[in-house]
C-alpha cells in the first residue's frame, strides 16, 4: 500500500490517474493547492474521494497575489474537514517570481495559520535554505518538506524541528547521487514519498506527465537504498503519511 504525499491532481485528469494509481497499490493521496484559483478544486477532489485529502495555500511563485482578501479565503478553506494541511507554500529563490520579503511574509502567515489550526504545513524550499531554517526555527509549526533536494545535515535540522522529509522522482534521477546519499541516512520513520504530479516524473518515465501511480518508483528506489523489502517501505511510508497528516489510510 503506497501513498503519494503531494500530487497536483488539479493539473491532471484526477479520475483517470487515481484509478491507475489504485490499481497499482496506491491508497492515500494529498492534493495541494498553489493559489486561490486551484484551492477549491483541490478541496473538491478530496471531498469526492475517500482516499484523497487536500491542502490549501499560496505557492511562493504566487505569493505576490496573496493579499488579505485572498488569504481570508485560504483560511476559510483550510478549516474544512478534508483539508489536512496548509500549503503548498514556502520560499523559492531560484525563480524569484515574488520578491524575497513578500515570500517570507506570506509564508509566515501560512505558518501562523497552520499553528492556529494545528495542521501540518507543506513546505516548498528551493535555493532558500538559510532563510527556511531561520523561519521554521522561529515559527514552531510542524509539517513536511516536499520534494526534498538538500543534504542530510539540513534534513536532520528539519527533522529535529518536527518535520518529515518527502522524496519525489528527483531521487531517481541519474544525476541525484548526493540526494540518494541523503535518503540513505535519514531515519525511516520521518520519510514520505510523493510524485509532485504532473512534474518530475521518475525514471523510467522522465519526460512524460507524472501521475500518482509512479510513486511506486520512488518507493522502489528507497527500498534499494535502505536494503529493505518494497512492502516494508510501503508500510513504513504509509504509517508516516498517517502520522504526518493525522489520517487513516484504508487499503
Ligand atoms: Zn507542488
Amino acid at each position: 500500500m503506497f501513498t503519494d504525499s503531494h500530487c497536483h491532481l488539479t493539473m491532471a485528469d484526477a479520475a483517470a490517474t487515481l484509478a491507475r494509481a489504485r490499481a497499482g497499490g496506491a491508497a492515500g493521496f494529498v492534493v495541494p493547492g498553489t493559489k486561490l484559483s486551484d484551492a477549491p478544486q483541490a478541496v473538491a477532489i478530496a471531498n469526492a474521494n475517500d482516499d484523497v485529502w487536500a491542502a490549501v495555500g499560496f505557492h511562493p511563485h504566487d505569493a505576490k497575489d496573496c493579499d488579505d482578501r485572498a488569504f481570508a479565503e485560504i483560511e476559510r478553506l483550510a478549516q474544512e474537514q478534508r483539508v489536512v494541511a496548509v500549503g503548498e507554500c514556502g520560499l523559492d529563490y531560484h525563480y524569484m517570481h515574488s520578491p524575497r520579503e513578500t515570500q517570507i511574509a506570506v509564508f509566515e502567515r501560512h505558518l501562523d495559520l497552520a499553528k492556529r489550526l494545528d495542521k501540518p504545513i507543506i513546505v516548498h524550499n528551493r535555493e532558500s535554505t538559510d532563510d527556511m531554517v531561520a523561519v521554521l526555527t522561529r515559527s514552531g509549526a510542524r509539517g513536511i518538506l516536499h520534494s526534498y533536494t538538500e543534504n542530510a545535515g539540513v534534513a536532520r535540522t528539519f527533522i529535529d524541528l518536527g518535520y518529515y522529509i518527502s522524496f519525489s522522482g528527483i531521487v531517481t534521477f541519474r544525476s541525484a547521487e548526493a540526494l540518494r546519499e541523503c535518503a540513505r541516512q535519514l531515519p525511516h520513520d520521518r520519510v514520505l514519498i510523493e510524485t509532485d504530479t504532473p512534474y518530475l516524473a521518475p525514471v523510467p518515465y522522465r519526460g512524460k506527465d507524472n501521475e500518482p501511480a509512479f510513486v511506486v518508483k520512488v518507493a522502489e528506489l528507497l527500498a534499494g537504498l535502505w536494503g529493505r523489502p518494497l512492502d516494508e517501505v510501503a508500510a513504513q511510508t504509509t504509517a508516516n503519511f498517517e502520522r504526518a497528516f493525522r489520517v487513516n489510510v484504508k487499503g
